[in-house]
């Protein structure tokens, strides 16, 4: 049975490492409708390289591009966001794969669940904003979310054939970034570009961002909460320099399993593609000779406050991971652009959380509202740096 894949995001680097994934089983796997922001001309090259039947691109300004380039093929050329919506519910498709960077995949993914389709949801931003939504959606609809994200692959990999009430903790591993060891002063100092250079996993640069403030380790606190029904109190951040161990699940008998290899976001994508099933890869192999020493320490919320600010917002609940997540997407683009300093980040987002309306239950207007409040207050406090 060929399995039909939409993927949302198909240029950025989980939607091409997907692509890879279908390049090695063609005989499983055919995509059936990819979209992207703006790179069109990447975009054009997938579209003729795997001849989906639909390809739909959010910015309109390159719709006129992109049509005129695949003017020759049989594929439907749409733009807009509405259409990206329109695009994850085609009765054929089997497996929508959410790699939209932030916010913006929430909409499409809500429209993907609401039609039953099996999520590779890569999208963490969808679980922040609105996880109880997504979770009681997704039960009403029948929709399977399988992780992409590495932590929540290896998480979910080692509870397989285990009962969930029998989970004790999780152990959430994090890399720790490019600036594990830099002190207070000099992170006050750091720049984008250094920012950018991840020790150990090539991924776009608003998570590699996020990656360095750990604010992406507190949203994936949030996303795990969501997946897998855990309190935060019973998920550990573990850091682990090397990222070989991508995270593991401590059982009442103590026992503690773990998922291991190495970091090649293709085996995760695989993994949610084929569940339950488990296929042949030529991905590279773990040698545990080269990777003799692997060390584990505990995060400093001092130094990296983002991670504080996650479990904060979670316990708060309502509304305010919402915020935390626009205030961040905010902050994050603030400091790539060289408009606010690395520890500014940490300060826009408390601001922020602290200013902005709360709502105890928000509905999915009251997220897009509360998304919009908290992206205008935020940038106030950027201006105001
Ligand atoms: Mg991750």
């Amino acid at each position: 049975m060929i399995k039909r894949i939409a993927i949302l995001g198909s240029t950025g680097s989980i939607g091409t490492q997907t692509l890879d994934v279908v390049r090695e089983h063609p005989d499983r796997y055919e995509v059936y409708a990819i979209s992207a922001n703006r790179s069109v001309d990447l975009l054009i090259r997938q579209a003729r390289e795997f001849k989906p039947e639909v390809v739909c691109i959010a910015d309109e300004r390159c719709y006129e591009t992109l049509r005129e380039a695949l003017s020759d093929l049989p594929i439907k050329v749409w733009c807009g966001a509405e259409s990206i919506d329109q695009m994850v519910t085609f009765p054929s498709v089997d497996i929508v794969v959410a790699a939209m960077v932030g916010y913006a995949g929430l909409q499409p993914t809500i429209e993907a669940i609401k039609a039953g389709k099996t999520i590779a949801l890569a999208n963490k931003e969808t679980l922040v904003v609105a996880g109880e939504l997504i979770g009681e959606l997704a039960a009403q609809y029948h929709a399977a979310i399988l992780p992409v994200d590495s932590e929540h692959s290896a998480i979910f990999q080692s509870l397989v054939g285990e009962d969930p009430n029998t989970v004790e903790k999780l152990l959430l591993t994090a890399s720790g970034g490019p600036f594990l060891h830099h002190s207070l002063e000099q992170l006050r100092s750091v720049t984008a570009a250094e920012a950018l250079r991840h020790p150990n996993w090539e991924m776009g640069a608003k998570i590699t961002i996020d990656s360095a403030s750990m604010m992406n380790k507190g949203f994936e606190v949030i996303e795990a909460k969501w997946l897998f029904g855990v309190p935060v109190d019973k998920i550990q951040v573990v850091v682990h320099p090397q990222s070989i161990v991508h995270s593991a699940v401590q059982y009442i008998d103590g026992s503690v399993k773990a998922q291991l290899g190495m970091p090649d976001m293709r085996l995760p994508i695989q993994y949610a593609l084929a569940y339950p099933e488990r296929l042949q890869s030529t991905f590279p192999r773990l040698d545990l000779f080269t990777y003799n020493t692997l060390t584990f320490l505990a995060p400093d919320q001092e130094r990296f406050p983002c991670l504080s600010l996650a479990y904060e917002a979670v316990a708060r609940g309502g509304n305010i991971p919402c915020i935390l997540n626009a205030a961040n997407e905010v902050a994050n683009l603030a400091f790539r652009e060289g408009r606010c300093g690395f520890m500014d980040m940490p300060d826009i987002i408390a601001d922020t959380m602290a200013k902005a309306s709360f709502i105890p239950k928000p509905d999915y207007d009251a997220y897009v509202a509360s998304d919009k409040e908290a992206r205008q207050i935020a940038e106030e406090m950027v201006n105001g740096k």
